[in-house]
């Protein structure tokens, strides 16, 4: 058949490229948004601290460093703020080098049960001191190889661990358990804690987005934890999963690879 008029074809390569252009507008549109929105939000995250720590340090000022008690209670008080404030701003870092894309993933073979072992050590202190036991399950017949970036599985179990401890009742319980299948491994962490309502779950993931505003930074969450737990996954290709239930707790699981080894 006859081709297009050479004036149908103009239109059209116009027509596509005002889409194009609009697309793009939209894009940076949603671009600014965002980094307004992600400004907003760090501004009010930073204040927090800060406005702590000065608080207790004016007061200081003020008088209250005479009484010695009082003194050495407002420094501990202050410090543990900006603990906080430094913890905050390294976690940014983290999360902005992800979103960025700059992050390089370094993939190694290691063996996931040391690993969960090593993690779990780490928090016994932690978990001791809500009376949380952590019970830790895998099969010892089993080989639990893997082919991912170590350092950064680690946080990301790190951080499953201490939330299913922090987001937990006193004297409840954490349960990892970690599972070989066919082409894969998979690694769950269960608590029997306070458990996320149905409409927060999808959020959890945001960076700071807290079920419980107030309460969860008091319990010493920046609430970037699961955004940089999710970013990390997307990196080895996979994802994490959860289930919850408000009142009897949580349950968060995640896949690698298994690697097979020869013998
Ligand atoms: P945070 O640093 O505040 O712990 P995260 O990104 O790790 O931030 O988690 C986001 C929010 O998801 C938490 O503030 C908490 O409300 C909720 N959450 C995460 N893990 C659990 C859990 N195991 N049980 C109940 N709530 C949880």
């Amino acid at each position: 058949g006859l081709s297009i008029s050479p004036l149908k074809r103009i239109n059209k390569t116009i027509n596509s490229y005002a889409q194009a252009k609009n697309q793009e507008i939209e894009t940076l549109k949603k671009n600014a948004e965002f980094r307004k929105d992600f400004i907003a939000d760090i501004s009010h995250e930073l204040k927090t601290p800060i406005f702590a720590a000065l608080g207790y340090i004016h007061t200081l000022l003020d008088g209250a460093v005479e009484d010695k008690s009082v003194r050495l209670k407002f420094l501990k008080r202050a410090a543990k703020s900006l603990n906080a404030l430094d913890k905050l701003v390294h976690d940014l870092l983290t999360l902005n080098q992800m979103e960025s894309g700059v992050v390089k993933f370094n993939f190694e073979v290691f063996d996931m049960k040391e690993l969960l072992h090593e993690v779990i050590e780490e928090l016994e202190q932690k978990a001791n001191k809500r009376d949380v036991l952590i019970r830790y399950f895998y099969d010892k017949e089993k080989e639990f190889m893997t082919k991912a970036d170590k350092d950064k599985i680690f946080r990301v179990c790190q951080n499953l661990i201490y939330n299913a401890i922090k987001y937990n009742n006193d004297g409840g319980e954490v349960e990892v358990n970690l599972k070989a299948h066919k082409n894969h491994i998979s690694v769950e962490v269960k608590d029997n804690g306070k458990g996320i309502p149905p409409e927060d779950i999808k959020r959890i993931f945001e960076r700071f987005y807290r079920v419980e505003k107030s309460r969860n930074r008091e319990a010493g969450g920046t609430g970037l934890g699961l955004a940089i737990v999710k970013h990390i996954l997307e990196g080895h290709k996979s994802k994490i999963s959860v289930s919850s239930t408000v009142g009897k707790g949580s349950l968060f699981s995640f896949d690698l690879p298994l690697e097979k080894v020869e013998g």
